[in-house]
């Protein structure tokens, strides 16, 4: 049986059963809508900020005036957490277009939902943490910034999913996303890194990628240990050719990938520099 825990619906609680939006919602309708996955670690949430300000900037860039001041919003987060008694565990914030006429015309929406459930996650197995991850590329492209930019965290993940569904088909639980230029992107919820002569590249954010913020935290992380990082375009050459690689997201947080397509990437085990950052990392969302 699933734990019970309190679901946030527009400033008030309810239970997993009673929790509902309306079948009017475009959010469901047409996936119009954003979200932020956060964790919370001994009670506190990592970055919650960063991930405030990326949710403000996704409702911006799609037009949804944000019902609540941020002010608020922390406070409910933080609330939500607390009545959980969500000490560590994930948190998913999603604010929808409100319900409306069938048809897409948002202006015609009222009442967005913004809902947000705290509740425990294990995306990976923790082998994978020890062994790395394998990788194939999805034939599915990352969505091509002219047309929905990937910076915009929206609830449309279609093709996120389509190359996901590519990735576990081939027995891979998570798929290498190319943009629109046949360069790396990232993968279908996670940021990529390599590490090649014992320097970090990533992809930059024009190459059309979410803006992570554990990606965000690694790259500090990686410059207070002294090893460089460029954002570099990249082929997925430069995976083949890595000496490392992993991937970071909030819910995976550093997870290394030791194969591509089927290749060994460097010696086909975890490198001393993904486990660096990924105690790096442990020892900063427990400080
Ligand atoms: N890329 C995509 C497509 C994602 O969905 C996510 C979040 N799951 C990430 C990267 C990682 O972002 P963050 O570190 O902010 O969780």
């Amino acid at each position: 049986m699933s734990k019970q825990i309190s679901i946030y619906i527009n400033g008030e609680y309810f239970s997993r059963e009673d929790a509902k939006v309306s079948v009017f919602d475009h959010g469901l309708l047409y996936g119009d809508g954003v979200f932020e996955g956060m964790r919370a670690y001994s009670g506190k949430v990592f970055r919650l900020e960063e991930h405030l300000i990326r949710l403000w900037e996704s409702a911006l860039a799609i037009g949804l005036k944000m019902p609540i001041s941020m002010e608020q919003l922390t406070e409910d987060v933080n609330a939500t957490v607390a009545k959980n008694e969500l000490v560590d565990g994930y948190i998913r914030l999603v604010v929808t277009r409100g319900s409306g006429p069938l048809g897409l015309d948002p202006f015609k929406c009222s009442n967005p939902q913004i809902i947000i459930i705290a509740d425990s996650i294990t995306l990976y197995p923790e082998s994978f943490y020890t062994d790395g991850l394998d990788l194939v590329t999805a034939s599915s492209i990352r969505n091509h910034p002219g047309a929905l930019s990937p910076r915009v965290k929206s609830l449309n993940y279609l093709n996120n999913i389509l190359a996901k569904m590519e990735g576990l088909r081939a027995g891979c639980i998570e798929a290498l996303m190319l943009n629109h230029k046949g360069e790396v992107a990232e993968c279908t919820g996670d940021n990529i890194f390599v590490v090649k002569n014992g320097a970090l590249n990533t992809p930059p954010i024009d190459a059309g990628i979410l803006e992570g913020i554990t990606r965000n935290a690694v790259i500090e992380l990686a410059e207070e240990a002294g090893i460089d990082t460029t954002e570099l375009p990249m082929t997925r050459h430069d995976i083949y050719t890595a000496d490392e690689c992993f991937l970071t997201g909030s819910a995976a947080e550093v997870i290394p990938a030791v194969r591509l397509d089927g290749r060994d990437i460097g010696d086909g085990k975890p490198g001393p520099i993904t486990k660096q950052l990924n105690e790096a990392f442990r020892a900063l969302v427990r400080a």
